[in-house]
């Protein structure tokens, strides 16, 4: 089955072919993402009503980009699936639109997919693919979230953010110490550079029981770090060294607890901040040295884009489930309500 994947949800315009024939990473068979970041950057952040509208520009070529790539015609797609939420309501109706369209348009059946189900089975595309039960880590803009995934579809929320994601955290605290939007990426190649040890912060929750975070009191230390400085370019580095083995730190400690309450030994990592190198690094040790697993995906699959969300739908379509002709999106959304595959 070859399913066509939009994903519109936020300020990322991603579009990819899944073909389930071809099984985990060939299965891929063209994927591109458009980020509309120069557009937001001179506002600091989403402007939610210029995202819709750049999706509305965006989508429709990016869609004859990929088919074009893929080696295939809108007639070779044999189902639609788009993100239905969460996200920007207006962002979401643009995809929604598109692929409920479209799929009319080819009598294919639509299946409207939860953005973080996306990011959550994005690891499952790479060589090797885990099986369920696992536990997953999921990190991006909007989430911090460890997750009991019982089944493909069936998942269970272990603990949460109580403020800031991890993402966003990142992305503020750049902001804060003057670095271009969005800021987290710069931020993480910028703490390569710095001395570790020089800043320590504390390890937000760490110091009692539980899987739930909280990241906004750390953009606070940061904060006062910086101002107290001498704002140099070598202070800046080692405070945003600092800030991410804090972020880093925090997220393994509560991953080992996540396993050990879950009684599993397999962790899969997904969402934005999964492409920090110093995550990946720190998670990779962790599983080696309890003899576990630990899975993520490429980077660049990582952050938004069109192929977590042909694949998620990919699995639903197999199983038999697909929308109605209407167009509905679901802004708000837990994905503990969704139904189980299969
Ligand atoms: P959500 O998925 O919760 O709706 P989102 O879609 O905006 O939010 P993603 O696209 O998954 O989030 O991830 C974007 C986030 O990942 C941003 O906050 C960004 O700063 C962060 N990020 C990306 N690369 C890195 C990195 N190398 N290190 C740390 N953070 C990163
Ligand atoms: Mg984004
Ligand atoms: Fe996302």
């Amino acid at each position: 089955m070859r399913v066509l994947g939009i994903e519109t949800s936020c300020d990322e315009t991603g579009v990819a072919v899944y073909d389930t024939a071809l099984s985990g990473s060939a299965g891929l068979r063209a994927h591109a993402v458009y980020s509309q970041i120069a557009l937001h950057a001179e506002y600091g952040g989403v402007v939610p009503e210029l995202a819709s509208r750049d999706h509305v520009r965006k989508l429709l070529p990016l869609i004859r980009q990929t088919l074009a790539e893929a080696g295939l015609s809108v007639d070779d797609i044999d189902g639609v699936a788009y993100t239905a939420g969460p996200g920007l309501v207006g962002a979401l109706l643009v995809g929604a639109g598109v692929a409920r369209s479209l799929a009319w348009a080819l009598d294919k059946p639509a299946i409207g997919v939860h953005h973080m189900e996306g990011h959550l089975l994005a690891p499952l595309m790479e060589h090797d693919p885990p099986q369920a039960p696992f536990v997953a880590l999921l990190v991006s803009g909007g989430h911090t979230q460890l997750v009991a995934v019982d089944a493909i579809g069936r998942y269970r929320l272990l603990g949460e953010t109580l403020d800031d994601a991890a993402g966003e955290a990142f992305d503020k605290t750049a902001k804060l110490m003057g670095l271009p939007y969005p800021g987290g990426p710069q931020l993480a190649a910028l703490a390569e550079t710095g001395t570790p040890g020089v800043y320590k912060f504390a390890r937000p929750m760490t110091d009692r029981p539980g899987l739930d975070f909280s990241f906004s009191g750390l953009k606070t230390q940061v904060l006062m770090a910086w101002r107290d400085s001498d704002r140099s370019e070598k202070t800046r580095a080692d405070i945003a060294r600092g800030f991410e083995d804090a972020v880093v730190d925090t997220l393994a400690i509560k991953c080992e607890r996540a396993l050990d309450a879950a009684g599993c030994d397999v962790l899969v990592v997904a969402g934005g901040v999964g492409a920090n190198k110093r995550l990946r690094a720190k998670l990779a040790d962790s599983a080696a040295r309890r003899g576990g697993r630990v899975c993520f995906p490429r980077p660049a699959l990582c952050t938004d884009n069109g192929a977590m969300i042909a694949f998620a739908g990919a699995l639903r379509l197999q199983a038999g489930q697909h929308d109605g002709a209407e167009v509905n999106v679901t802004p708000r959304w837990d994905m503990a309500a969704l139904p189980a595959v299969a």
